[in-house]
């Protein structure tokens, strides 16, 4: 008998929630909705609710609430409506709840994200940035209460399909699996691969969202642009796979076909391949270890003639050196080089400072955090702590950067 998933979607509305729903849709004898979750696309909550029928939606306060009441239709009967970050972290934990897709943007999706590895579901983690700022606890999460932890983040997926089988591999194995060298993380460089290097001060928010390969959120858009998007894959497969930053490469891919590679001790390399379509990895969390139909198209490997592989520029993508750089600091230096981005990446969106300067704020950020380089904190609340501090930090630099 096939496992029966009743899910609970953090960020349901976003580009990932989206295209979990689409998923869900094509396996209605197998997943159904227990919850969703929106932060600001309020009216399109309520369309997925009257579409998929969860018992509970979480929205962040009682303005939003009264949207959604407003957007529902008088006499269908309604899910209830929970409020804020605590009720979408005891959401992420109800008993009625086996399994939770992470798709919540930023550090802000780390408490329900935590929530969920925790109370023992089987967690679909896309919010990278959960681990980047607390990967410690996360993973240890993960252990003390038999989680399953399936990566959806493309390059983790991949590489968790090219993994050798073991029966814990999604239980947080805390040594890398047996007989891998090195993984090796595919980038596609993002739009600006070939941008001559005195344009870069000029490019706008929009041309940095026009991702080449992908379609996605705007926030991971400029960090794929940034490549700043990389560093925190890094950081993510470090803690995912218990890898060391040493035996963890990233290769330029431009055609983003290849989503990730393990190499092994006897010189293979195994990779896995596919459209650049997130309800590919979506699908193979919610139906590990079976795989389920995804709706996407199978690759026309001879149209597509030859894969180009290269060295990533770290003058280019001073982005990806800066993270690499604050995973070999350790914990406090990773939580300041995100919460420095997710604000600086803001500021460019809106207009307030010039996409180089993403790079020279996540710097300064990370030179005034040296100084706690030493302290791993051992709480989620220290964790938050840092990162609002942080961000305090980095609000500054942009206001004196604008
Ligand atoms: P998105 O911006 O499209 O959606 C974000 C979702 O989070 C929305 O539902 C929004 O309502 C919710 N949200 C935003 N701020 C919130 C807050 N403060 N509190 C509660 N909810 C909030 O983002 P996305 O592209 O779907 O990305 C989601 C996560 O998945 C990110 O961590 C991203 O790095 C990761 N990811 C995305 C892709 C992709 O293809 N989009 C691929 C790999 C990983
Ligand atoms: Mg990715």
């Amino acid at each position: 008998m096939p496992a029966v998933h009743r899910l609970c979607i953090l960020g349901s509305t976003g580009s990932i929630g989206v295209s979990t729903l689409d998923v869900v849709a094509r396996h209605p004898d197998r997943l159904s909705v227990h919850a969703l979750s929106a932060h600001s696309r309020i009216e399109a909550l309520a369309a997925q609710a009257l579409r998929h029928r969860p018992r509970v939606v979480v929205v962040p306060d009682a303005a939003a609430r009264a949207r959604f009441l407003a957007a529902w239709p008088t006499g269908t009967p309604r899910p209830e409506v929970r409020l804020g970050a605590q009720a979408l972290a005891d959401t992420a934990a109800d008993p009625e709840v086996t399994a939770v897709m992470a798709a919540i943007v930023g550090a802000a999706g780390l408490p329900g994200a935590l929530a969920a590895a925790r109370a023992g579901k089987r967690v679909l983690l896309a919010n990278k940035e959960a681990l980047v700022a607390a990967g410690g606890l996360f993973m240890q999460a993960v252990r003390d209460s038999g989680a399953e932890l399936l990566p959806i983040d493309s390059e983790h997926n991949a590489i968790f399909q090219c993994l050798p089988w073991a029966a814990d591999r999604a239980r947080a194995p805390a040594q890398p699996a047996p007989g891998v060298r090195r993984l090796l993380l595919t980038a596609s460089g993002g739009p600006f691969r070939r941008t001559a290097l005195d344009e870069l001060e000029f490019v706008t928010p929009d041309q940095a969202c026009a991702h080449p390969n992908w379609r996605m959120g705007r926030k991971i858009s400029v960090d794929s642009a940034t490549m700043l998007n990389k560093g925190l894959e890094v950081i993510e497969a470090h803690w995912l796979f218990a890898m060391p930053i040493d035996r963890i490469q990233v290769v330029i891919h431009p055609q983003s076909v290849v989503h990730s590679m393990v190499e092994y001790v006897d010189g293979s390399i195994l990779a896995q391949l596919g459209q650049p379509d997130m309800r590919t990895p979506i699908a193979y969390g919610l139906g590990y270890p079976e795989r389920l139909a995804s709706g996407v198209g199978l690759l026309d490997l001879a149209r597509l003639g030859h894969l180009d592989f290269e060295t990533p520029d770290l003058v280019r993508f001073p982005c990806l050196r800066l993270s690499l750089n604050a995973l070999g600091h350790g914990q406090s230096a990773c939580i300041a080089l995100n919460a420095a981005n997710e604000v600086a990446v803001e500021g460019f969106l809106k207009g307030r400072i010039r996409y180089t300067q993403i790079a020279a704020v996540i710097e300064r950020c990370l030179d005034e955090a040296a100084g706690r380089y030493a302290q791993v904190p051992g709480s989620l609340d220290e964790v938050l702590d840092l990162d609002s501090r942080t961000r305090t930090l980095a609000a500054g630099f942009c206001q004196a950067a604008a």
